[in-house]
């Protein structure tokens, strides 16, 4: 176990917070991207205060929607934000070795995966992995926000069973979170 912890939870959620009303006020990207902590981070080493899991979207920017910069978050992509064993080595890595407390699922508005998940018929050789996780996390939902946040619910369900042995041995300290980003307003809701 890591002894890298440099920020609690709770702290690592208020700084998500702050980080995107920062970027809904200003509507730039205010993470630090400079030579200096790209140096800085090169010679010590990534510290990440939290692991984001969210959709592979293009309109979807995790480190400029919470003014985060290199070296601040640990993301993990892939369309639909669903979670299978790759993206939970990569969080169990995160948490073991980094010290990332947070884990935060954020699915977004207009996700093409979740609308895709309506259509049984669209499923394509490999699309279908993806979908049938969808479905199986919405069941017969038919909003699509109502779809996202039961998608988002269903992949903190399958962090919070698989990782319960890292939870046990930080005595709760870890935290797993769901979101939701609204593509038109830049807002990150945190359900
Ligand atoms: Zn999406």
């Amino acid at each position: 176990m890591t002894d890298k912890i440099k920020m609690s939870a709770n702290e690592a959620l208020e700084r998500l917070k702050n980080g995107n009303k920062k970027y809904v006020e200003t509507g730039l990207s205010n993470g630090d991207v400079s030579y200096s902590v790209r140096l800085k981070t090169s010679g010590h080493g990534q510290e990440p205060f939290a692991v984001v899991v969210t959709c592979s979207d293009a309109r979807v920017i995790p480190e400029t929607i919470f003014s985060a910069g290199i070296g601040e978050l640990f993301v993990i992509r892939v369309a639909g934000n669903v979670i299978d064993d790759h993206q939970l080595g990569s969080i169990e890595y995160a948490a073991s070795h980094l010290g990332a407390r947070l884990i935060v699922i954020m699915g977004h508005t207009n996700c093409g995966a979740i609308g895709a998940a309506f259509h049984p018929d669209d499923d394509n050789k490999y699309i279908r992995y993806i979908l049938h996780e969808i479905r199986y996390a919405i069941g017969d939902e038919t909003d699509p926000e109502k779809a996202c946040i039961l998608n988002v619910k269903h992949s903190i369900e399958t962090v919070e069973e698989s990782l319960e042995i890292i939870k046990e041995e930080h005595e709760h300290s870890l935290k797993v979170v769901g979101a939701v980003y609204h593509i038109d307003t830049g807002v990150v809701e945190f359900v």
